[in-house]
């Protein structure tokens, strides 16, 4: 497995990590295995959140490293914003994943610029983070979130050591906004929706493409060992794209870049109550997981509001990646509401 520094931190990183989320899928003795399985593959680096499943996946973490500790880093992150939350979130975390030190805790989902002003204030979270780093509860600091240019201005405050971005081959805004201040602050970068969310075909070759940057580590949500398998043979030989890759990359970037969701924030609120953001997340959970995950996740009742759009295209307008958002939701209605009448989830309510 080809091996990397996390910046600052010196911290000697598998080029292909382990994300948290989606061992959800499998159950907690299964997941115990894939991680563990990870780990024999040469993965060391696990990245969890105490917001992932409530504390399952920090859990299900805890319960595989036990006793293997050494081998592997732990990152966990949590959303709160104030010092006192923070210390508390840590104190949480440090219980479920039963460890002593958390390697690297983040500050979870920071989204403009305004919230990383508040994280960033006396009584906010990062100076939570510091205290606990102060006490060897924590040993490095992060930032996590959707938009490169707000992690890079955490970047330049100095006061991160690492950092966890959205950066796939469609959404490649952090080559250019983030990577070079990373480097120059030394922040270690790593890396989230590498497979756009599990959208994308060929991961092999969107973790291959990734690699090509200066990152960190990627990483990957994975709830089997076969993936475990796949995705280890990319860190132990990430060979550079050849021209047909290459080609065939360009033609899914331009396939997907009108449609995908970058998840970034910066769209308004649409006037009418649909929710917008939301749906665009349906839409990914349902491509992902299926019809009855998503309904379990609450999103029926949210398909529903789409019933009050006006069609007045407002969101297409506001979009960053100027998505033809009004179009998407329209078609998320078409899509959605048949198969949420005919269903047997007791949801037909449309
Ligand atoms: S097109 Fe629909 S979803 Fe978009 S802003 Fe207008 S009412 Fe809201
Ligand atoms: S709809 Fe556009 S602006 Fe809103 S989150 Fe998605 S990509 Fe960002």
């Amino acid at each position: 497995m080809q091996m990397r520094r996390l910046g600052r931190t010196g911290l000697e990183v598998s080029a292909i990590g382990c994300g948290g989320i989606p061992i959800f899928r499998a159950s907690k003795s299964e997941a115990v295995k894939v991680i563990r399985h990870a780990m024999d593959k040469g993965i060391n680096y696990f990245d969890t959140a105490r917001g992932y499943l409530s504390g399952g996946s920090e859990e299900r973490f805890g319960e595989a490293i036990k006793g293997r500790r050494h081998e592997c880093y732990i990152a966990s992150k949590s959303t709160t914003r104030t010092r006192d939350d923070m210390l508390k979130d840590i104190d949480a975390s440090l219980k479920t994943l039963r460890m002593d030190m958390i390697d690297v805790y983040m500050c979870h989902h920071v989204i403009s610029p305004e919230e990383l002003g508040a994280v960033m204030k006396p009584g906010g979270a990062i100076e939570g983070l510091k205290e606990a780093q102060a006490a060897g509860k924590i040993r490095y600091i992060g930032v996590t979130g959707h938009r490169p240019e707000v992690l890079a201005k955490a970047c330049k405050t100095g006061e991160i050591d690492a950092l966890l971005v959205t950066f796939n081959f469609v959404n490649d805004g952090a080559a250019t906004k983030l990577l070079p201040v990373a480097r120059e602050m030394d922040v270690g970068v790593t890396v989230m929706k590498p497979i756009g969310g599990s959208l994308f075909q060929h991961p092999d070759l969107c973790l291959r493409w990734l690699l090509q940057y200066d990152i960190s580590t990627i990483c990957v949500g994975m709830w089997k060992e076969s993936e475990v398998d796949q995705n280890v043979l990319v860190g132990e030989n990430p060979a550079p794209l050849n021209g047909e890759e290459s080609e065939w990359l360009e033609d899914e970037k331009r396939r997907w870049d009108r449609v995908y969701c970058r998840l970034c924030y910066t769209c308004n609120p649409c006037e009418e109550g649909v929710p917008v953001r939301d749906l665009m997340i349906a839409d990914l959970n349902y491509r992902r997981f299926g019809l009855k995950m998503m309904m379990e996740q609450g999103f029926d009742k949210k398909i529903e509001k789409i019933e009050s759009c006006i069609e007045c295209d407002d969101c297409s307008v506001t979009c960053a990646y100027e998505l033809p958002i009004r179009d998407l939701m329209l078609n998320v209605r078409k899509t959605y509401a048949p198969i949420v009448m005919t269903t047997n989830f007791g949801i037909n309510r449309i």
